[in-house]
């Protein structure tokens, strides 16, 4: 078996219990697709400079040290490592793939479905995941700071219909504990919003993010809380990713996991088998499992529908029910994920 990355004096660190703040190791993250290849001893062929200007590369250290040494097909890499394929022609491509644009009901705030509405909190990620489906995003014209977030919670306090807020991005938690306070704060303040949902990769690319000052925010929230994490891939979940988990079920959340079925990533009945399993042992469902947007730049990562569909009877087969997600598809204009099994 392949040796594991973990040779960074980060992790050396990690080993011996001190992690680093969750902020060093942001920036600390590698910003070079090159710089990753060189670490993994493995050749710089595939990387795509021009790809890279598209969307730059950020992976945090913690994340790299889980990848394979030497070791090209890396499902970890594969996520992340801008390649040659992204710029291959893809007429049917596109920048704003799930219609998010035209679900904007004020400044940063998408609302597509029934009694949910979901605040873009920010543009910032821990990590650049190529298939993103915001990878084109304009985030510089979503809402910062809490100034910005007050007239998405005002639209969010004057529809009593919305019983749930979601954060999503970006990255929530790439707010600080006390940006991330004040935004709890406003929506604890709004008596119909009776769920808050937070849809985060941070807990399993940079898991000390999920510090002492984070689970406070959590204890003060008045909404029962889901937090929607973001696992494509068994290698993700380590030690330190489990402790993450098992501090955020210690103030009471409830977690569940969506993840995207990615060509040369997950898109084997044994990877989704040790990933949904792996995740039920840590008491984190499977929720969902997203067929890829029709982003551009990301068609090399698409998996058919028919071929989607047979991994998912497959793990109906073998899995316990609750272990198993449902795949859907996002469907710009409709009124709910459309499950396709
Ligand atoms: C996906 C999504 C939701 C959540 O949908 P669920 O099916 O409830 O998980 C809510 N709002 C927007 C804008 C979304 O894209
Ligand atoms: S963390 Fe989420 S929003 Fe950020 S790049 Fe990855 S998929 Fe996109």
């Amino acid at each position: 078996m392949a040796e594991i990355l973990a040779t960074n004096a980060a992790s050396v660190e990690a080993t011996l219990g001190a992690e680093i703040p969750w902020q060093q190791a942001m920036k600390g993250a590698i910003r070079s697709g090159r710089q990753l290849c060189h670490e993994l001893q493995i050749d710089a062929d595939e990387v795509s400079l021009t790809a890279e200007r598209d969307f730059s590369v950020f992976v945090p250290w913690e994340y790299a040290n889980r990848m394979r040494v030497g070791e090209p097909a890396d499902p970890l890499l594969r996520q992340v490592l801008a390649r040659v394929a992204e710029t291959q022609p893809d007429p049917l491509g596109k920048t704003d793939p799930v219609g998010d644009l035209a679900a904007q009901t004020s400044p940063g705030l998408l609302q597509k479905y029934n009694g949910r509405a979901l605040l873009i909190a920010t543009g910032a990620c821990a990590v650049h995941c190529r298939y993103c489906f915001r990878r084109h995003y304009p985030y510089s014209t979503a809402p910062k700071g809490f100034e910005g977030w007050q007239r998405a919670l005002d639209a969010i306090a004057a529809d009593d219909t919305l019983s749930e807020v979601i954060l999503s991005g970006g990255d929530p938690l790439t707010l600080t504990n006390s940006s991330l306070g004040g935004l709890l704060e406003g929506i604890n303040g709004i008596a119909h919003v009776r769920r808050l949902r937070i849809h985060t990769r941070l807990p399993v690319v940079i898991p000390q993010r999920v510090d002492q000052g984070l689970l406070e925010c959590l204890r003060s929230a008045r909404p029962a809380v889901y937090f929607v994490l973001h696992f494509n891939h068994a290698q993700e979940l380590d030690e330190a990713t489990c402790r993450a988990l098992r501090r955020l079920r210690s103030v009471g959340t409830t977690l569940l996991n969506q993840a995207v079925l990615l060509r040369g990533v997950n898109d084997s009945f044994q990877a989704l088998s040790d990933l949904c399993l792996q995740l039920s042992d840590q008491h984190v469902l499977p929720y969902y499992l997203h067929q890829l947007d029709p982003v551009l730049g990301a068609r090399h990562f698409e998996v058919s529908d028919g071929e989607a569909r047979e991994l998912i009877c497959r793990l109906r087969e073998h899995l316990p029910g609750y272990a198993v997600p449902r795949l859907v598809r996002e469907v710009a204009g409709n009124s709910s994920k459309t499950v396709l099994a």
